[in-house]
């Protein structure tokens, strides 16, 4: 029976303690919220400057809606494409220096047609081992050689691109890493892409609107600039909305406009999300200490979580991963906090590499000191 084939499989997971499971959220999303009827103190949303709940916000998408609509009605090519969409590009275009930018549904999908449509069969992509899941999907749909390089190591990055031979190189890496928080080191990767002709792809899903100048994103914070940087962003994370961005020279764009099946073949995004958008923007500039909040917060969490049995993973960024090592011990400490009506998730692989279990801890620029001290006092107790 096909039922029961499945059913064994679901059986094997849960046994190994890698049943993955919903919970339903009945408030907005922010640092106190509710799950499942119980109020929480939240460590665990990627919503780093707290703008998904922005009262800015949510008037630009109620006026966005009022002005739009609600539907696109059609895909980009075809009559999906809107002033708020065109003229968030632009806006975006200009906020990361780049000529011009792109707007896709959600990060998953520019990247799936971000690299589908620049290499293909004959091309070669260079890949950190510990890249995000899409960009890993969206190698094996591209069609390309992939080389897959130590995680952040730039020599044996080079030793690969020698190795290379003709056809298309792309290296594509996160700025951020997901489950980490450490920094790729963009300014030694361009260097060898410039080296080797290669395109460098930087995903800041969780770099965008949290560091550099204004919220401008990694590039900004080691200030580099180069027409082989390919930049993508998500717009659901710090930007606090939904979709992604790619933004590169303008002929990189048409090629992707000409070639990106997942933006050729897919409903554009509501309008109104568009205008959403700009109001984050707006708020991204204005609103440095949304920047600086976190960055004391960094600290004052690394300070308290210093001698625990369980080590803090080096990480200047909002995404602050305790490793606790085994599975079943990382959803007990998890299970702990939540008891204490405290919320951070535990990750496990295949997310992240077998014994390297976590709980990954992530900051808001709308937490305050006090619940970083709660959070802080709850792990010491545990530890106990
Ligand atoms: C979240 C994330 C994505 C996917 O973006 P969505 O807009 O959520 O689809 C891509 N890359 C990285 C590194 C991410 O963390």
């Amino acid at each position: 029976m096909p039922f029961l084939k499945l059913q064994r499989d679901l059986d094997e997971r849960a046994e190994q303690g890698l049943l993955r499971r919903r919970r339903v959220l009945e408030s907005p999303q922010g640092v106190h919220i509710t799950v499942d009827g119980k109020p929480y103190l939240s460590f665990c949303s990627n919503d780093y400057l707290g703008l998904a709940n922005h009262p800015q916000l949510i008037a630009a998408l109620q006026a966005g809606a009022q002005q739009h609509g609600v539907g696109s009605g059609a895909s980009h090519l075809v009559s999906g494409h809107f002033t708020a969409h065109q003229r968030l590009e632009s806006e975006l275009a200009s906020f990361v220096s780049k000529p011009a930018a792109l707007l896709f549904s959600t990060g998953y999908l520019a990247n799936l047609g971000a690299i589908q449509a620049l290499v293909g069969r004959g091309d070669t992509i260079f890949a950190d081992k510990l890249n995000h899941a899409s960009l890993n999907d969206a190698m094996l749909l591209s069609r390309a050689g992939v080389k897959r390089y130590r995680h952040n190591d730039a020599a044996h990055l080079e030793q690969l691109l020698e190795q290379s031979g003709s056809g298309r190189k792309l290296v594509i890496t996160d700025a951020v890493f997901s489950m980490d928080g450490d920094m790729a080191p963009l300014p030694e990767l361009l260097a060898l892409c410039e080296r080797y002709e290669a395109w460098l792809l930087v995903d800041d899903a969780h770099g965008f609107g949290v560091l550099g100048d204004q919220g401008r994103g990694s590039p900004s914070y080691f200030n580099l600039q180069s027409p082989l940087l390919i930049y993508m962003a998500t717009l659901g994370k710090a930007a606090g909305v939904s979709g992604a961005v790619v933004a590169a020279e303008q002929v990189v764009i048409e090629t992707l406009v000409q070639n990106a099946r997942s933006y050729i073949y897919t409903t554009a995004s509501p309008p109104a999300l568009a205008s959403a958008l700009q109001a984050s923007l707006t708020v991204l500039r204005e609103e440095e200490w949304r920047r600086e909040r976190l960055r004391k917060l960094i600290t004052e969490l690394r300070a308290g979580l210093a001698n625990l049995p369980w080590a803090l993973m080096p990480s200047s960024t909002p995404i602050q991963p305790l490793v606790v090592g085994g599975n079943e011990n990382a959803v007990a400490l998890s299970e702990g906090l939540r008891a204490r009506g405290i919320w951070v998730p535990a990750i496990r692989p295949p997310t992240v590499p077998n014994g390297t279990a976590r709980l990954r801890i992530s900051l808001s620029a709308t937490h305050t000191g006090a619940d970083v001290a709660q959070l802080i006092g709850a792990l010491h107790e545990l530890a106990h």
